[in-house]
């Protein structure tokens, strides 16, 4: 059975590492080509966009793929709306597999917002409450340009590939690191940067749910982006219940 992974997170990658080199299945990874150096783990791996609806849709049919996961991260919208799309038009089962989103334990301070306009603004608003806080802005880097409406604070940013754009912040510091990331360094970074409130989206995701752990046990407040609603109607949140999914149809 050939199955096209959409990837760009672990989940896609693990998945694809299980089907490779069985019998049954033929499994081919999608990724964006948004990272520079990405994992890549299987030999078939197609990097950059399909071109729309209609690019998904000729590419579904050219190679003759019977099956697709959707394994893109929560906040991949547009791409998981192509999909649903194209399956849809083409004709071919679809399941979705995504992590469960990250919940408030006791401890955590959190200040759930529904989009990353949403977190600039509530931001805005401790600034505008007398603090010039020291932010960690942890939502990689395609977003950060948005935080430019808060110009006062100090911001760590951290990302996988440098961004684009010089970040255009009086004061800021960029770190390139690439997750996972564990606990005891979480919580130094933030230390070291005297950090007074981080700044994520909810990704649901063990590799970086560490900074998360590091600010409940240091006291820090959160700005929380929920993830959009997922628009495939059938899915599954592990590797192997989507395994056990694929073997239902071969
Ligand atoms: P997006 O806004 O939903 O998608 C924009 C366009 O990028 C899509 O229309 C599609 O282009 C192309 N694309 C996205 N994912 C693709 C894939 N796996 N394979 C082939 N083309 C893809 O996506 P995004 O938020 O920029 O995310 C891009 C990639 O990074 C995704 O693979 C996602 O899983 C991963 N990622 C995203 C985030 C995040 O916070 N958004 C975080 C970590 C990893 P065409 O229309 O031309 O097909």
């Amino acid at each position: 059975m050939r199955v096209l992974i959409i990837g760009g997170t672990s989940e896609g990658s693990q998945l694809a590492r299980l089907l490779d080199g069985q019998r049954d299945f033929s499994p081919i990874l999608s990724l964006a080509g948004r990272t520079k150096d990405p994992k890549i783990p299987i030999t078939k791996t197609r990097i950059g966009g399909f071109g729309g609806v209609e690019g998904l849709c000729d590419y579904l049919r050219r190679e003759t793929i019977h099956c697709v996961v959707d394994a893109s991260h929560p906040f991949a919208a547009q791409m998981s709306h192509n999909v649903a799309e194209a399956t849809r038009q083409a004709e071919i089962p679809l399941l979705g597999l995504r992590r469960p989103a990250w919940q408030p334990q006791p401890g955590d301070s959190w200040t759930e917002v529904v989009d990353m306009p949403s977190a600039v603004t509530a931001l805005q608003t401790l600034v505008r409450g007398g603090q010039a806080p020291r932010v960690f802005l942890a939502i990689g880097r395609l977003e950060i340009e948005e935080f430019q409406r808060v110009p006062e604070p100090y911001y760590l940013l951290r990302t996988i590939d440098p961004p684009q754009k010089e970040p255009a912040f009086a004061n800021f510091h960029l770190i390139q690191d690439r997750p996972p990331f564990d606990l005891p360094s979480e919580k130094a970074l933030l230390e070291m940067h005297r950090i007074d409130v981080v700044v994520t989206k909810n990704s649901g995701s063990d590799a970086t749910y560490a900074k998360v752990v590091a600010a409940r046990e240091l006291g820090l407040p959160m700005i929380v982006v929920m993830q959009p609603k997922p628009p495939t109607s059938e899915h599954v949140q592990t590797v192997e219940e989507a395994y056990a999914w694929l073997s239902q149809h071969v």
